[in-house]
């Protein structure tokens, strides 16, 4: 099989890598093997790309070890930061044909892709900014010795991505490891390998050297476990579900104890009080859930309505979810596409049956859509009690679980009920009752009278089974460094 592709989409038509990007180059894999990727819009195969298998993580790896030890250590600092932000840059003139791609192959809306592109572009940029800021301290500790610590990179980083943000999720990914002198080897989900690819040729002419940052494609049980156990990456970052998250976590410890992030799955709550603005928590609680087809870690799941207002949101959020645009991701007023893939499809419509026999009402949806494609409809369940599978375990899906509560005392009670912890909100017009609500709310974000707005500046990650670590923001630069103290001695000789 070839290592490009001529691909068409309703947009664009552009050339697509297929190989493995290693050393600057693609390359196919040792064992030969390719995989289809399949347009979740009709279910058709757009093309193969080459896979990666456990040898080609080694290579991989060693590329990555010999820029780490060789000449991209000379790189300076600010020109770290240059080649991050020349590839923001070029993100930002490929945005049509890196946003095609991630409707083609992930089933996002263009427009939505469009976000995510110039977001990623952001991040680049934001974590280009800070190569050149990262400092250590110098510490007071006697007037004969001089004490100063070093910010310096981990080394070769593995980093293991979702399919619902590809493109975004590389550039979360990416960026901070950069920017703090690290290399990277990078494995993008198998069921969006694309938009990774092309994002890789854009890395060549930001000119970054060879071997700096790596890209492959390729199975989780295969090329995501070679990463995890390798004896020679010093740290590996995952985005995904939490039943992989500790198997990476596990296979960390068994291995040579790099170091791990996790960001993980959620059930986050979305909490709208008896005072909120009513138009303004319907609009939220439904980008809140229905964005990205409901395939976000930090989704507002669970929608905690409180009693007094509870009829009146729950008829116009129901008439709202009722009027999501599902259909063609390229078509313009289209709010939804399909779901990625046809396993999160049986998945998804395994808990709308689940949710049904569980005795929850179907308010609105509950079906497939259409004939063609992992469409289903937007899914709102009410009557739903804290303890049902279906207020409890993470769908991934367009399914909200919709709960009244009576006070603020039992909105944090069900709020922190699960055994996530990665995001939540709030929605009231009472300062004091948004402040002490996301105080007591057990999340690593909580968010007041909107919902999903992360910026890149700002530090993301989970409390409890969320994850380990935070991404984004000056916190996540921790996660790329390791801190070396240096004591020099300025006096005689004590002992
Ligand atoms: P989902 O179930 O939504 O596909 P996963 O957590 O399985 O989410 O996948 C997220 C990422 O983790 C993907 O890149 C996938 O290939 C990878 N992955 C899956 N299983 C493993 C594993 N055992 N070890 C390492 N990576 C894995």
């Amino acid at each position: 099989m070839s290592l490009s592709t001529t691909i068409k989409t309703p947009n664009v038509t552009y050339e697509q890598p297929l190989g493995l990007f290693i050393n600057n180059e693609f390359v196919k894999g040792v064992e030969g093997k390719t995989f289809e990727t399949i347009n979740p819009t009709d279910e058709k195969v757009i093309t193969a790309v080459h896979e990666a298998t456990e040898q080609d993580v080694d290579i991989a790896v060693k590329a990555a070890r010999t820029a780490f030890e060789g000449d991209w250590h000379n790189v300076t600092p600010s020109n770290r930061g240059r080649m991050l932000t020349k590839l923001a840059d070029l993100f930002e003139r490929d945005i049509e044909i890196l946003a095609s791609i991630e409707a083609l192959d992930n089933g996002k809306t263009v427009t939505m892709a469009k976000g995510d592109v110039g977001a990623a572009a952001g991040c680049l940029r934001y974590y280009g900014g800070w190569a050149d800021k990262i400092t250590g301290q110098t510490i007071d500790t006697n007037t004969e010795t001089l004490t100063y610590t070093r910010h310096e990179p981990v080394g070769v980083c593995g980093q293991i991505i979702p399919w619902n943000f590809p493109i975004l999720m590389w550039a979360w990914k990416i960026g901070p490891a950069i920017a703090a002198g690290n290399t990277v080897i990078i494995k993008t989900a198998e069921q969006t390998p694309l938009s990774g690819l092309y994002a890789a040729k854009l890395i060549v002419e930001a000119g970054f050297p060879p071997g700096v940052i790596n890209v492959i494609s390729g199975f989780g049980r295969t090329a995501g476990a070679a990463i995890s156990s390798h004896m020679d990456i010093d740290k590996v970052a995952f985005t995904g579900s939490t039943l992989v998250g500790r198997m990476i976590l596990q296979a960390a410890a068994k291995s040579n104890l790099k170091k791990v992030t996790l960001e993980l799955g959620g059930k986050s709550p979305n909490i709208v009080f008896d005072d909120a603005d009513i138009d303004n928590a319907i609009s939220w609680s439904n980008f809140g859930i229905f964005f990205n087809h409901g395939q976000c870690c930090c989704a507002g799941s669970r929608l905690l309505v409180q009693e007094g207002i509870y009829d009146k949101f729950i008829q116009r959020f129901k008439e709202r979810a009722a009027k999501n645009q599902l259909g063609n991701p390229f078509h313009e007023n289209t709010f939804q596409g399909p779901q990625v893939s046809q396993l999160q499809f049986d998945r998804i419509m395994e808990y709308i049956d689940h949710g049904k026999k569980e005795g929850a009402t179907v308010a609105v949806g509950g079906e497939r859509h259409g004939t063609e494609g992992y469409f289903i409809q937007p899914t709102v369940f009410t009557d739903v009690t804290p303890d049902m599978k279906i207020a409890q375990e993470e769908i991934f899906g367009p399914v909200v679980a919709v709960t009244k509560f009576k006070d603020e005392a039992e909105a944090i009670k069900i709020g922190n009920s699960t055994s996530y912890g990665l995001a939540a909100a709030v929605h009231t017009k009472n300062v004091n009752t948004a402040i002490r609500v996301s105080n007591a709310l057990k999340a690593g974000t909580v968010w007041i009278n909107n919902y999903n707005m992360i910026s890149y500046q700002a530090p993301f990650g989970g409390f409890k089974e969320s994850g380990l670590g935070r991404e984004l923001g000056s916190y996540a630069l921790e996660n790329y460094t390791q801190v070396k103290t240096v004591h020099y001695r300025l006096g005689d000789a004590l002992f």
